[in-house]
């Protein structure tokens, strides 16, 4: 059977003017400050005024342990999103906007697929209105007034060796991972090591992303560690007074950008962080505000429930004081059947069996989600390949494990493929059931925060972190960074960290290689395995048949 491409049906969405999309939240033109035809941000007089309002319904979009392919939780956002306006209630979506460079190596946007779609979607896997381009600036402002304040005589004394601000750049280019620069005599400075980032791996990106409002902005940019004095105590983006000027470039960025999903419901698409070294979910301003529009809001987080529900919860939702009220956990037969031992060229095949055994992976996600208060539904993101035996045996194992699951056909019909969990989120928000705490509190000590998402979350027996580790851990602390949140890195793959553990491992241990503090974004960061924060491009990327047709259309894009 042939579909049609996600690109095709973008093409040809019937788009309602963004003036329209803006009305249906109440939202006056004037407060709208448009991009073209199809996308505006939203101004922040409109943001302020809305502050007194009740706040809507949140309800967090997550998902079993991925398979290569990405198994449907942006999907599933649109579509909900859309369901629960066709059956008449006022909702919309908050999503994450694209990373530019990935787009030119593995296909797979960011704006969901099928007939659950955001659009314009070509520009929001693109430039779209700017928002990483001046993520991308400021944080190269601060990288040029790093070596600038070095050249000029480092009066913050800080060590060229332990420069841990790095430079960052949207494009999948390995060849930048670890680079010397200022080479070529006096006239250039200093040379050190040094190397590029990802845009989205930024700590300025995790900034935007949690600040309240840019005087919060600000501040954070100020708190940002750029590296380390021959004492090893810390300097800071303030030492070198950058936090002003990359406020002054991050101005628009903070506003949330207002689109359109294929039915034309509003959603907001802001902010990208990444789901490893950060906390993968769209902006805070863009969620608080959305509650203020609409009495039901749906949002998403990145990878499997184990990575990015942990951290919607215990960063994005403890700092910002949401509270979800419900959770929908995407599970896919393919996904099943892949946690159960089957390979990927062998998913279109049916196989009960391997469904059954890749189960207990969505059952330990579903036990996760109830150590945070809040009740969790399945909701099965249906592909063409998908056998009734098969999907019987995912709805089975969750009536078991005591939860329901419904199956899902939003991508292939849109909202009205998902109306009925959509009823069922209505019916679980209304219930008021939810009651959510953090895993953990600010006050344990940072190390014991660790133990707790690996054990509590993970499973793991033990967590392995030699002396250096937790020294450091205790310098923090000392330093009055204890009450912070720990933001893990680890393969999204996999409960443990190894990548070819599917399932629902046990008898493993987690090791921490390293911890580095985003003093700015208000984490530490604990790396678990190793973690790429500069992807590259695959042997054949999609670049290579990405190009402009006779009509100027965009083709080979996704
Ligand atoms: P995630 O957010 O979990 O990474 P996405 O929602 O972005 O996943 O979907 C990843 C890809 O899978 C998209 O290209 C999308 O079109 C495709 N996809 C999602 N659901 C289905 C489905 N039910 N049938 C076919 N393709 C799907
Ligand atoms: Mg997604």
């Amino acid at each position: 059977m042939a579909f049609k491409s996600d690109i095709e049906i973008a093409r040809e969405a019937k788009k309602q003017p963004i003036k329209e999309i803006g009305e249906k939240l109440d939202i006056a033109y004037e407060h709208l400050q448009p991009y073209g035809h199809d996308k505006a941000k939203i101004s922040q007089g409109f943001i302020d005024s809305v502050q007194d309002r009740k706040d809507g319904k949140l309800i967090l979009v997550t998902a079993i342990n991925p398979t290569p392919a990405g198994e449907g939780k942006t999907t599933t956002t649109v579509g909900l999103g859309d369901g629960l306006n066709k059956i008449g209630k006022k909702a919309m979506i908050c999503i994450r906007e694209a990373s530019l460079g990935p787009n030119f190596g593995m296909k797979g946007g960011a704006a969901g697929g099928g007939m659950a779609q955001v659009v314009p979607m070509e520009e929001m896997n693109l430039h779209f209105t700017g928002d990483f381009h001046a993520i991308t600036s400021a944080h190269s402002l601060l990288s040029a007034m790093i070596d600038n304040h070095i050249y000029w005589g480092n009066e913050a004394q800080l060590d060229t060796r332990r420069v841990t601000w790095r430079r960052v750049v949207d494009m999948n280019d390995r060849s930048l991972r670890q680079i010397t620069s200022s080479l070529g005599g006096v006239a250039n400075g200093f040379a050190r090591e040094d190397g590029f980032d990802i845009t989205v791996a930024s700590e300025v990106m995790a900034i935007l992303c949690l600040a309240s409002d840019l005087k919060d902005l600000e501040k954070r940019l100020g708190d940002m560690i750029i590296g380390y004095r021959r004492d090893k105590s810390p300097v800071f983006c303030r030492d070198v007074k950058a936090e002003g000027a990359m406020t002054v470039l991050l101005k628009d960025a903070m506003q949330p950008n207002l689109v359109q999903t294929l039915e034309n419901n509003p959603a907001f698409v802001h902010g990208g962080p990444f789901a490893n070294i950060a906390h993968g979910c769209n902006s805070v301003i863009a969620t608080t505000t959305a509650l203020k529009l609409a009495d039901y809001v749906v949002t998403e987080a990145g990878f499997g429930a184990d990575l990015g529900a942990e951290k919607f919860m215990d960063i994005k939702c403890r700092k910002a004081g949401l509270k979800p009220d419900a959770v929908v956990i995407v599970a896919t037969v393919r996904a099943m059947k892949m946690n159960g031992g089957v390979a990927k060229a062998d998913l279109n095949n049916e196989n009960v069996e391997a469904v059954k055994a890749g189960c207990p992976n969505l059952g330990r996600h579903i036990e996760n989600m109830k150590k945070f208060g809040v009740p969790a539904i399945v909701g099965i993101n249906h592909f063409y390949a998908d056998t009734d035996a098969e999907v019987q045996a995912v709805i089975d194992y969750c009536a078991e494990a005591g939860v329901e699951a419904i199956v899902n056909k939003h991508w292939a019909e849109g909202g009205a493929g998902i109306e009925a969990t959509a009823r069922k989120v209505v019916e679980i928000c209304e219930a008021g059931e939810a009651n959510y705490a953090p895993l953990y509190a600010d006050e344990m000590p940072l190390a014991e925060k660790i133990e707790t998402v690996c054990k509590e979350i993970y499973r793991a027996d033990n967590v392995v972190m030699d002396a250096k580790i937790r020294t450091q851990l205790k310098e923090w602390e000392a330093q009055g960074y204890g009450n912070l949140p720990v933001c893990m890195a680890k393969t999204q793959y996999s409960f443990s960290t190894d990548p070819g553990q599917r399932g629902a491992p046990t008898g493993f241990d987690i090791p921490v290689r390293e911890v580095r503090l985003s003093a700015g974004a208000g984490f530490v960061v604990v790396v678990c395995g190793e973690i790429m924060t500069m992807p590259g491009l695959p042997r054949v990327p999609a670049a290579e048949s990405i190009h402009l047709n006779d009509e100027g259309l965009i083709e080979g894009l996704f």
